[in-house]
């Protein structure tokens, strides 16, 4: 770690913005956190996290505390939703782990949250400022300022934008529209004791269509489970989070196996979420401002992977400074070229996977062929692009295709 008086601003205190702190101090700048809500936290739900998250997490330096929090699995399972019949298995065993070298994972989003929030702490390097909200940005040779919901100017040397899906440090410069998709997500966690028997798998596991699916996990040494259900939506949707209902719930998912109905019984409460993504842009760094995880690529999660980007993101953002200290505007430059096409392609993919969860008649009979005798080896082979990343080939190389 080198030493610089150098402070660096981060909009946002999600996953990805305490992130970018811990990889910024690591770098040896000094970081001003701003997030909008009065406190710093997480919400209420669970969340899957690849072997490239955690390879994110060791390079922060929270890996351990995050893996003391999270239930390895034994493997990932999708069934069809109206027979009941299995479509694929992965295995996330021991050789999985070998061969990715770090586990499949699911976890309370608070205990990756938690971690991140108490690596940042500890460095004594990370001041810590709420309910500001970052209304705008303007930036000359020597730095940035950005400006708060109350007026007040907060300078620094430069700015990681790491304020979600409806970034405004986004809408500032590029100002692109949203994709809506009219899929609205329920999310909701269970006590054990309270989640069915027949359905205790040691998995991240999926039942899939028609126009609809749902997930379940454990969480917590199995003292809970996320349950997420997912449907096409009969009404025009906004892009936002709600309360939702569990009669609305209810008056979805007819048709399919008992089995995979039970789940949607179970939560007291529900909170509803009408998603969105946006296509995929190539510019996200501009001077001395940069975008980071959902601000930068904000995707369906059909991938399960935008919280494991803005991990990514974090520590390429900290490999570019390494690169070019104190150059924000090559080290920006690095760091977008080495993410653009990876999270694009993240992005892109979501939008496949959430057609293949979703197929229904004839489209849903060829999804139910895709991986009939496929062994394990060649499911991880066909992974290695997604579970491949470490902190060694995060740098775009030179030659390497723009
Ligand atoms: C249903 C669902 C399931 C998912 N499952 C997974 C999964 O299994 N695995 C996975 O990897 N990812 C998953 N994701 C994606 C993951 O939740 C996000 O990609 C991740 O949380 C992004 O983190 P972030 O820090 O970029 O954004 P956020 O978590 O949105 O954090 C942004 C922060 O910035 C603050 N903020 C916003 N605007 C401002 C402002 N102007 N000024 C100051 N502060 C501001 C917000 O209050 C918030 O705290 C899922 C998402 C959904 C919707």
């Amino acid at each position: 770690m080198s030493d610089t008086q150098e402070t660096v601003l981060v909009a946002g205190g999600g996953i990805g913005g305490l992130a970018a702190a811990l990889a910024l101090v690591r770098r040896g700048y000094r970081v001003r956190v701003f997030e909008q809500a009065p406190e710093i936290g997480e919400i209420g739900a669970g969340m899957q996290l690849g072997p490239n998250a955690f390879h994110a997490l060791d390079a922060l330096g929270v890996g351990e505390l995050a893996r003391s929090r999270a239930v390895f699995t034994d493997f990932m399972v999708m069934h069809d939703a109206v027979d009941g019949a299995q479509v694929g298995r992965i295995l996330t065993d021991e050789r999985f782990r070998q061969r990715f070298g770090n586990p499949y994972a699911v976890i309370h989003r608070v205990d990756v949250h938690t971690a991140l929030l108490e690596g940042a702490v500890a460095t004594g390097r990370v001041d810590f400022q709420t309910s500001t909200r970052i209304e705008r940005v303007e930036q000359d040779e020597a730095g940035v300022t950005v400006i708060d919901q109350r007026g007040q100017r907060l300078r620094g040397a430069a700015l990681i934008a790491a304020d979600g899906v409806k970034s405004v440090v986004r809408a500032q410069y590029v100002n692109d529209p949203a994709r809506v998709t009219g899929h609205v997500v329920y999310r909701a966690v269970v006590d054990r004791a309270e989640f069915p028997e027949d359905l205790r798998w040691n998995a991240a596991s999926l039942w899939a269509g028609p126009k609809c699916h749902l997930v379940h996990y454990p969480l917590r040494g199995g003292e809970q489970y996320n349950v997420v259900v997912t449907f096409h939506s009969r009404q025009p949707e906004a892009w936002g989070v709600t309360e939702g209902s569990k009669a609305e719930v209810q008056s979805y998912f007819q048709g399919i196996v008992p089995m995979a109905r039970q789940l949607i019984d179970l939560p007291r409460s529900w909170k509803r979420w009408a998603t969105a993504d946006r296509d995929p842009i190539g510019t996200w760094s501009f001077g001395r401002a940069t975008l980071l995880g959902d601000a930068a690529h904000p995707t369906t999660q059909y991938m399960a992977q935008g919280a494991c980007m803005a991990l990514e993101d974090a520590v390429t953002l900290g490999e570019a400074l390494r690169v070019h200290p104190d150059d924000w505007t090559k080290a920006f430059d690095l760091y977008q070229r080495s993410r653009v096409a990876r999270t694009a392609r993240i992005v892109l993919s979501g939008r496949e996977m959430g057609r293949i969860y979703h197929a229904e008649g004839v489209e849903r009979l060829v999804r139910n062929q895709l991986w009939k005798g496929r062994s394990q080896e060649r499911f991880h082979d066909a992974l290695e692009w997604l579970y491949g990343w470490n902190v060694s080939n995060c740098l775009t190389q030179p030659g390497d295709p723009s």
